[in-house]
């Protein structure tokens, strides 16, 4: 892991487009309403701090990345959606579930960097602490980010593994499609 000032690092995360420019993309009302990133909040720091706890774990951005690619299905047709149900299960902890969703919110997200266009996401799952969800609430309200920012779970994309995988990108703190890492650690388990 480079320092936080080190060149490398920025270059790393700025990939095809300057700093100032990608993180006013990040911000809400500019590539999705939103917003992946705060309206004050640096990129840097946040990848940095996330950063630090994905290596304080033991585990890696790609490992995150692979469990999240389970939570994808390869469509929403019953017998690939029971799959990628049955896939999670097998890595979650017991103490967390994942149900899907389908394309209830918000359709399709491209990726914020340039040259990602054909990265698309839609809202598709929910993982949550046992219990966050109750019996008789609805999947539909509750995959609304609203909903979720303040409670134990996450929405889950499908611009998610690519986020993570090739950005090193959470979201910021705060906003509503964060998936929190360790909130993930958590749920896979992936503590050394
Ligand atoms: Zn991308």
């Amino acid at each position: 892991m480079y320092p936080i000032t080190h060149p490398a690092f920025r270059t790393l995360i700025e990939k095809s487009i300057p700093l100032e420019r990608l993180e006013k993309r990040l911000r809400p009302f500019n590539c999705s309403q939103a917003g992946f990133l705060g309206k004050d909040e640096s990129l840097l720091e946040v990848v940095y701090a996330d950063w630090k706890v994905v290596e304080e774990a033991g585990t890696t951005h790609e490992e995150i990345a692979e469990l999240l690619g389970f939570c994808q299905p390869k469509s929403l047709s019953d017998s690939h959606q029971q799959e990628a149900i049955e896939a999670v299960n097998q890595r979650l902890n017991n103490e967390y579930e994942f149900f899907l969703t389908g394309d209830l919110t918000n359709g399709f997200q491209k990726c914020p960097w340039p040259g990602c266009k054909n990265i698309r996401g839609i809202t598709l799952g929910l993982l949550a602490k046992r219990g966050a969800i109750k019996p008789d609430e609805s999947l539909h309200d509750l995959a609304e980010p609203e909903e979720v920012i303040t409670r134990e779970m996450m929405i889950v994309t499908r611009l998610l593994p690519h986020l993570v995988g090739e950005h090193y990108f959470f979201e910021g703190r705060g906003t509503p499609y964060r998936a929190d890492p360790t909130f993930l650690i958590n749920a896979f388990n992936l503590r050394k």
